[in-house]
């Protein structure tokens, strides 16, 4: 009994390193990897149901480790988001996605928003307005082609958040719910703060329409977000029949591998250039 006593702690203090460790060299290979270029965008169409035609793009950060291969943004983002790093690497994603648009622009191919996703973290940053403002005048990017996509728990923060918002909005650029229905943000919020896209989360589609449970669910967001007189999206839409069922309750527009995944630069030119 006395041998396990003392073993116990032991073992429990190894695997808490082992992750602390792991989550250190993570944040400092983070650090260089911003410097050495590791860090790129992709872009995933969005499509508008009733035309199917497409209406914009979201930027999605890809970090490809030299050593490590592919590192998913899921495992990443909080990492950054809880030392701070979110709002460097925040910024160069704000940058690099408004750079690349002003340059399709410039190449005479279709005019169309992007999307960046705005970490809470990176939200709240007493510069976020400043550094936004920043980009846009530096690219010379018409705000009205940027979208910033701010989580559902964020909205709970109402009165911290209300002047950047409302800030944000007077400059032209729109904001967008994202993963709707899966932070319990409040109607009031949503009514009352100036928001005009409500992006209906994965898990409410992916049941669909095989659960009966799950289309009601979606049917009611759907009517939801309209009746705020706000444009609904549906993300990761697989399958025609989700497509369909969407398409045949009204969801505006729709996001996901059905219709495309996220592109490189490359692959969007290219889109771009056949739409
Ligand atoms: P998100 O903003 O909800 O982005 C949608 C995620 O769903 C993306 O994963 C996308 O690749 C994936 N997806 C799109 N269509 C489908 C589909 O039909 N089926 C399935 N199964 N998945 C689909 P990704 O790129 O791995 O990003 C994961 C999350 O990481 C994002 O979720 C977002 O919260 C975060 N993230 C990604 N890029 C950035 C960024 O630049 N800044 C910040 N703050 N967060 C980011
Ligand atoms: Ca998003
Ligand atoms: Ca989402
Ligand atoms: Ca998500």
């Amino acid at each position: 009994a006395k041998k396990e006593a003392l073993e116990g702690p032991h073992y429990f203090d190894y695997y808490l390193m082992d992750r602390l460790m792991a989550q250190l060299t993570l944040e400092k290979k983070m650090i260089r990897a911003l410097a050495a270029r590791q860090f790129e965008l992709h872009y995933q169409p969005k499509i508008d149901t009733a035309t199917e035609k497409l209406t914009g793009f979201e930027a999605l950060i890809r970090w490809n480790d030299p050593v490590q291969g592919y590192i998913p943004p899921g495992t990443f983002i909080p990492i950054a988001e809880e030392n701070g790093f979110i709002v460097e690497l925040g910024k160069w994603v704000l940058l690099e996605a408004c750079r690349m648009n002003k340059r399709w622009q410039e190449a005479g191919l279709p005019k169309l928003p992007m999307s960046v996703n705005v970490s809470a973290v990176q939200f709240r940053h007493p510069h976020f307005l400043r550094t936004v403002e920043q980009v846009l005048a530096e690219t010379e990017l018409a705000p009205h082609f940027l979208e910033l996509e701010v989580t559902e728990s964020l909205l709970n923060d109402h009165v911290l958040i209300r002047d950047t918002l409302t800030a944000l909005q007077q400059r032209g650029i729109s904001l967008s719910v994202d993963d709707f229905g899966t932070g319990y943000s409040s109607i009031h919020y949503l009514k009352s703060l100036p928001v005009q896209v409500l992006k209906i989360d994965r898990t409410f589609v992916q049941e669909t329409p095989c659960s009966e449970r799950d289309n009601s669910l979606l049917r009611s967001i759907i009517q939801l977000g309209k009746s705020l007189g706000m444009t609904v999206l549906a993300e990761g839409v697989e399958t025609k029949a989700q497509f369909e069922f969407l398409q045949q309750n009204g969801c505006d527009q729709i996001q996901g591998y059905y219709y495309s995944r996220p592109l490189n630069a490359e692959a969007v030119e290219g889109l771009l250039k056949s739409s």
